[in-house]
């Protein structure tokens, strides 16, 4: 008889690790506890994969073989515990999909800049024309393009969330770029354990393999020590140069390979601040590994769009930038965003407060000329910057944070928007907050122009 596999969670990662499965002929049953989408529901019913949603009917889930769990759920819920507890593999789709590969794997965590390190090496790698495919936490489901097709290599992005449901997954190349505390409700408040999963990235690496890891960061540094690399470890670094890895200076990322040194200029990247000269770091010198040439990648790097709500300029009026960086949901993303500018901040802020302690922006946000906040409740903001900022508003209205921006602000300076808060209180998501400042940028740009042309008639 067949194995029998249940996916537990029937999105995007759900959906492809059904359709994989059941072209590698397993016994398949989607089990999703809330509403599964049109498009996923007709792309299993035409693979002819039974579903049910609205709930886990346990009879028809306890009698797997394996079950592949949704990053999204978490392990204390219900049915995971009874799985586990009988003695049911819960495993994430990565881990699944790995089985299926010839190719190499790359894969990139850390608690920030995950996507923008998966994507910019994607380019590279794409770029310099190597068969490379996009999966894990962004984009298409790695399981699901399975089903028609391989790549030599995959560049993943893996969240804590998916690391734990990992098994023998090995990544040729890992990539952990920083850890700050963050979704500690799924690591017992114990930020140790989150540690611990960031980490294990590395448990099944052997020594053809990479490890690189930005070693200046405060708690990857703190715990190096305690983890045994089988693979090759690379530093990235800033503040002294590795015998072997990648630091950064104001004239470029310097890339130490093989008692090589390269340079690639600082001009050449499309990406700001310093955190993304980390992400810069790691992308080279991926592409490095994976033996793209020099003159490749310094073609490729300039033509690296940045992405969406990340530090994303949507544009100007009159020298007034504005820049989108929706995804920064916590204080040490905004710590990067503040930073990487120069020019006088007029910062919009605020929205489900995730325990934030604002005083780690406190050598940052001196360029902060004045506040916006955007949230239902803004008492720890207004209350922590009123003796640090000369200008507090406040509002629920993305076109009004907006307008008071651009009202607030003079040329060369930026109206950034960089909320160290979830979304959730007023927007459907990051995406949707990001999606409403650019809508509000391009309305107000257009209320200007109109005013303009009444004027000069
Ligand atoms: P992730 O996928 O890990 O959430 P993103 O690339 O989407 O990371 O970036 C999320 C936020 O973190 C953005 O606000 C971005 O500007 C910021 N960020 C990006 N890279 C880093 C980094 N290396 N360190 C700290 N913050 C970063």
């Amino acid at each position: 008889m067949n194995k029998r596999i249940i996916i537990l969670g029937a999105g995007e990662s759900g959906t492809g690790a059904a359709l994989l499965a059941k072209a590698k002929g397993y016994d398949v049953f989607v089990s999703d506890f809330g509403r599964i989408n049109e498009t996923n529901k007709e792309k299993l019913t035409q693979a002819e994969i039974p579903f049910e949603e609205g709930k886990h009917t346990e009879d028809l889930i306890f009698n797997a073989d394996k079950i592949i769990k949704s990053p999204g759920i978490a392990p204390k819920v219900e049915i995971v515990q009874k799985a586990l507890a009988k003695n049911i593999p819960v495993i994430d789709e990565l881990e699944f999909a790995f089985g299926f590969t010839k190719g190499k794997i790359i894969a990139i965590t850390g608690t920030n800049g995950k996507s923008t390190t998966t994507m910019l090496t994607y380019h590279l790698l794409k770029e310099a024309g190597l068969s490379v495919g996009l999966g894990g936490n962004i984009g298409k489901s790695m399981a699901g393009q399975l089903v028609n097709l391989d790549f030599d290599w995959w560049v993943l992005e893996c969240s804590s969330f998916q690391i734990d449901g990992f098994a023998d997954f090995k990544p040729h190349i890992g990539i952990l770029l920083n850890i700050t505390p963050d979704h500690l409700d799924r690591y017992d408040y114990k930020v140790e354990n989150y540690v611990a999963s960031k980490f294990s990235l590395f448990k099944n690496q052997d020594k053809e393999d990479y490890a690189l890891l930005y070693t200046e960061d405060k708690l990857i540094n703190a715990n190096l020590s305690k983890h045994r690399f089988s693979s090759k470890l690379f530093e990235l670094k800033f503040e002294d140069i590795p015998s072997e890895g990648a630091y950064a200076n104001p004239s470029g990322i310097i890339i130490n390979l093989n008692g090589r040194k390269n340079t690639f200029a600082q001009d050449l990247l499309t990406i700001k601040g310093k955190h993304n000269q980390t992400n810069a770091m790691a992308s080279i010198l991926t592409a490095k590994l994976a033996k793209v040439k020099n003159e490749k990648i310094s073609e490729s790097l300039p033509k690296f769009k940045s992405i969406q709500h990340r530090l994303e300029s949507v544009g100007n009026i009159h020298g007034i930038e504005f820049v989108n960086d929706s995804k920064a949901t916590n204080v040490d993303a905004v710590y990067y965003a503040l930073d990487a500018f120069t020019k006088p901040i007029i910062w919009i802020v605020g929205g489900v407060d995730k325990g934030n302690d604002y005083s780690q922006l406190d050598a940052v946000s001196t360029n902060v000329k004045a506040i916006i906040c955007l949230g239902k409740d803004n008492e720890k903001i207004k209350e922590y910057f009123k003796s640090r900022c000369p200008i507090i508003e406040e509002t629920q209205s993305m076109q009004d944070a907006v307008k008071m921006g651009y009202k607030l602000s003079k040329d060369r300076e930026v109206v950034l928007l960089s909320p160290a808060c979830a979304s959730f209180d007023l927007f459907k998501n990051y995406e949707d907050r990001g999606n409403q400042f650019r809508l509000a940028f391009q309305l107000l740009e257009r209320e200007i122009e109109l005013k303009k042309i009444s004027q000069s008639c």
